[in-house]
């Protein structure tokens, strides 16, 4: 029998993001493209954008100010960001910072079981600490460079969570096996032709063995990791957890 049960897990649910921004023309393109926009055709996703700018203070709608003690740049003050999320206490409050504990496929496995999220996306110098004191759940970072704005974080959360979500994917299986699954590397991939350039497929993939198959590949993935990311070998990639500290 086919194995249906697991693949209708949580039909029908959907999850709901809001991402609270100072650009949400940033999103425009990439939230109407590939599988971010199926997942929201089909129900299973439903993005809201917020303007932080509509919090703003006075005529100007003032969002930042500079940063107490001296020190270059502007920082978001914690008023605006506070009237963006209020309200949203129920829903899994993320922000995004290079200070954050690293985003990983298991950190995405987890989110993309929660009925509702809310991403902050820090610009300038970053956001007011007593902000993220008393109203972010989890602080998040994208790996160790420093971006100009958390819009690129959100992006590549939303879309690594779409793909993982019920229905989304053509074929379920393919997020079951990629990379990080096991904690290992994909091995590499080839399609037709058979030969390109002089460079030959790897015989074995056209064997039609497929315990063969199954084993080079498996040892690819191993060699692939300890040659690229040996450090995945000794503690595969961890979900953090969603505390704060
Ligand atoms: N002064 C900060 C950097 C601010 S960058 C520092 O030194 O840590 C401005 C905003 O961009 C941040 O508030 C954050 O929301 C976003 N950002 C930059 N780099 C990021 C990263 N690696 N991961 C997640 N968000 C990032």
């Amino acid at each position: 029998m086919l194995p249906c049960v697991p693949l209708l897990d949580g039909f029908g649910k959907r999850m709901r993001i809001a991402v609270i921004t100072l650009f949400p023309e940033f999103f425009d393109g990439p939230l109407g493209i590939g599988v971010v926009a199926k997942a929201q055709r089909s129900g299973s996703l439903q993005i809201e954008l917020v303007h932080l700018r509509e919090y703003g203070v006075g005529d100007y709608r003032q969002v930042d100010d500079a940063p107490f003690g001296g020190g270059a740049g502007m920082i978001l003050m914690a008023g605006p960001l506070t009237r963006a999320i209020e309200g949203r206490q129920d829903s899994h409050r993320i922000l995004f910072t290079p200070a954050g504990r690293p985003l990983t496929q298991a950190t995405l496995d987890r989110w993309a079981g929660l009925d509702s999220l809310t991403l902050v996306c820090g610009r300038y110098e970053g956001v007011d600490e007593r902000f993220a004191e008393a109203s972010i759940d989890e602080e998040v970072s994208l790996g160790d460079y420093v971006l100009a704005g958390g819009e690129v974080a959100a992006l590549a959360a939303i879309e690594g969570m779409a793909r993982l979500l019920p229905g989304v994917l053509g074929n379920p299986r393919s997020t079951e096996v990629e990379s990080f699954r096991g904690g290992l590397l994909e091995e590499p991939q080839y399609t037709r032709p058979a030969v390109f350039h002089d460079m030959e497929v790897p015989p074995v993939l056209l064997s039609g063995d497929h315990a063969r198959i199954a084993a080079w590949r498996a040892e690819r993935r191993l060699k692939r990791t300890a040659a690229r990311r040996p450090d995945l070998l000794e503690e595969p990639p961890q979900d953090h957890g969603a505390g704060r500290s």
